[in-house]
């Protein structure tokens, strides 16, 4: 198992910037009308394992579908660079983009897990 780290996202303009503890264990993406747009590769974190450290009043939420993920958006840059919800469970979650650390890290493309969300 890859070790817990403390790692540091942020939005392009980086008004929005947030902690999280995570081993990036199980990097998904996803091929929902949404994700395949953005093209991002997530990982998910508990929310009590996740910290905004700014920016809360710079996000703009987006709803579609289902309507149960907050799809959080700089108003400045418009990089979404989490989103919150849930297991469905009652935990709470975050998705961290894992391309909007800082610094950058590396990631397995074929670690990839793909999530079909088109046909979910
Ligand atoms: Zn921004």
């Amino acid at each position: 198992m890859p070790d817990m780290k403390t790692y540091h996202g942020q939005c392009h303009c980086g008004a929005v910037r947030y902690t999280a503890t995570t081993d990036l264990s199980s990097l998904g993406d996803c091929n929902c009308s949404r994700c395949r747009r953005l093209g991002w590769v997530m990982q998910s974190v508990p929310a009590s394992d996740f910290t905004l450290e700014s920016g809360e009043a710079n996000l703009s939420v987006y709803h579609f579908s289902t309507e149960t993920i907050d799809h959080l958006f700089c108003k400045t840059c418009g990089i979404e660079s989490f989103s919150r919800g849930s297991d469905g469970k009652g935990n709470e979650l975050v998705m961290i983009s894992v391309n909007c650390l800082e610094p950058p890290v590396p990631v397995d493309r074929n670690g990839i897990k793909h999530w079909d969300g088109a046909n979910w």
